[in-house]
């Protein structure tokens, strides 16, 4: 019997406590009163990727020697409260003394340098410090936070929790709980942003962009919500529901014969795997007798090479058909340039970043980035939006270059579809 419980609370591949064993052993430690506790959650950079490269015996192999390095720097010997556990895949959990918890973690990582010269390996650690009447599973959790913070920062391997960090987790578990209910109660809208031709002056299209009022919290950011539901695989509902609303205000326009504007609507790569969009698109611009060259697909790409297929085919569909495709966003990620490689857009939307603090006669490095990614984008035969135009200056310095068109505060923010159409600058006729 006792064999069993040792079995139990033992991870079989590192030898370490596994998930149950943690919890135990932890409890009894915060009970009996020790003091300046802390919880480090562990996890690999890339481990999937490390399988994938050189076999899951290797990848074994990489787990074990993890377990035995954070058993030599937090062993009973140091402090007695140490304890190491595997809780799952890649994911390794102490429990230690605070007083030397950033130094420790960092022996870790240089000992998993020296071991593995030529890959770059990063055990990224997220730290927190619990009070001994707390329960371990939300410390650990919350240290698994502190964790994930750091995921896309590689210049750091460690974070502390702080409070931020769960009012971030509330905050995306109110969006995906009450994702349907704003959709089929009216609390997420479309607005309109100006699209300008650079030539003319004149607006010659509009991106929708999703707006969320909640009753509860008040109006939330699309920098909260669309990760979120990217995140969690639910972005399609959102974009299917934005596209459809497009569709329904261009048609109450065209049936009134007020004048139209092509609009572009952004959808996520992940529609292409979470929802038939191409049909969905279809359908909904048929039964709204919207010809195909009024909408516009604006699509971001993220560094991602397992879907590489299924988003070529998706724009190369979508193209055939005769629906334009943007590509949102350029210059923002580091695969930027292998994106416009790998994939044909017709119009390149240059990320607002570009134009961050620009000056006409200050900013010499911008300008030459701007105007040798312009004459890339000619080369390839495609057009140039710039985004984030706040000021004449900027706008002028994009016509004395030749960008064909540019979006920004400067000529409008998002607006009701109607408003556009009263904007001083007027409507490029069709
Ligand atoms: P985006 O597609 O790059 O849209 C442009 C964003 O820049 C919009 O932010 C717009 O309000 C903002 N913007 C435009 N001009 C200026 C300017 O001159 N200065 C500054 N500082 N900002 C400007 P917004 O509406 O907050 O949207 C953020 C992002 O959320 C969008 O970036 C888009 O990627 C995403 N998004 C919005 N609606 C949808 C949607 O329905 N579906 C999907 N998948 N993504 C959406
Ligand atoms: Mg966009
Ligand atoms: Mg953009």
């Amino acid at each position: 019997m006792s064999s069993l419980i040792e079995i139990d609370s033992h991870d079989s591949l590192t030898g370490l406590l596994n998930r149950a064993g943690f919890h135990e052993c932890s409890r009894k430690i915060m009970i009996s009163g020790e003091s300046g506790l802390s919880v480090v959650w562990f996890n690999l950079d890339n481990f999937k990727m490390f399988n994938k490269r050189f076999g899951f015996d290797k990848g074994d192999e990489l787990l074990k020697e993890i377990a035995l390095i954070l058993n030599v720097i937090f062993s009973p010997e140091k402090y007695a409260c140490n304890l190491t556990a595997r809780f799952s895949d890649d994911n390794f959990v102490i429990l230690t003394n605070w007083s030397s918890v950033e130094m420790d973690i960092d022996t870790v990582q240089e000992y998993l340098y020296s071991l593995h010269e030529n890959v770059t390996l990063r055990l990224r650690a997220g730290i927190y410090f619990p009070s001994n009447d707390e329960d371990i599973r939300t410390s650990c959790d919350r240290a698994k936070l502190a964790c994930d913070n750091i995921k896309k920062n590689h210049s750091v391997s460690s974070c502390m929790f702080h409070d931020d960090m769960s009012r971030d987790i509330a905050l995306q578990q109110h969006i995906l709980d009450s994702l349907d209910n704003a959709i089929n109660n009216g609390h997420i809208s479309v607005l309109y942003q100006p699209i300008i031709r650079v030539s003319t002056g004149k607006i010659c299209e509009a991106e929708a962009l999703a707006r969320w009022n909640d009753p509860e919290l008040g109006i939330i950011s699309p920098a909260k919500f669309i990760p979120t539901l990217e995140k969690y695989r639910e972005i399609h509902k959102l974009d299917v529901f934005a596209m459809k609303r497009v569709c329904v205000d261009y048609r109450k326009r065209s049936e009134s014969d007020m004048p139209l504007l092509p609009v572009s609507v952004n959808i996520s790569r992940l529609d292409f795997e979470l929802c038939d969009i191409i049909s969905e698109i279809e359908n909904s611009i048929s039964l709204n007798n919207i010809p195909r060259e009024m909408m516009k697909i604006e699509i971001t790409e993220s560094v991602n090479d397992e879907d590489m297929t299924v988003l070529t085919l998706g724009i190369e569909k979508f193209r055939a058909m005769g629906y334009e495709v943007w590509m949102d966003d350029f210059g923002s990620g580091y695969s930027s340039l292998n994106v416009l490689k790998d994939y044909n857009f017709d119009t390149i939307k240059f990320d607002m970043k570009f134009l961050h603090g620009f000056n006409v006669h200050k900013s010499e490095k911008a300008k030459y980035i701007i105007s040798s990614n312009l004459e890339m984008a000619r080369l390839m035969g495609m057009q140039a939006l710039a985004e984030g135009v706040e000021t004449e200056e900027q706008f002028e310095y994009l016509r004395s270059i030749g960008f064909d068109k540019a979006q920004g505060y400067y000529f409008g923010k998002p607006m009701e579809l109607d408003e556009i159409f009263s904007l001083k600058r007027g409507i490029e006729t069709l």
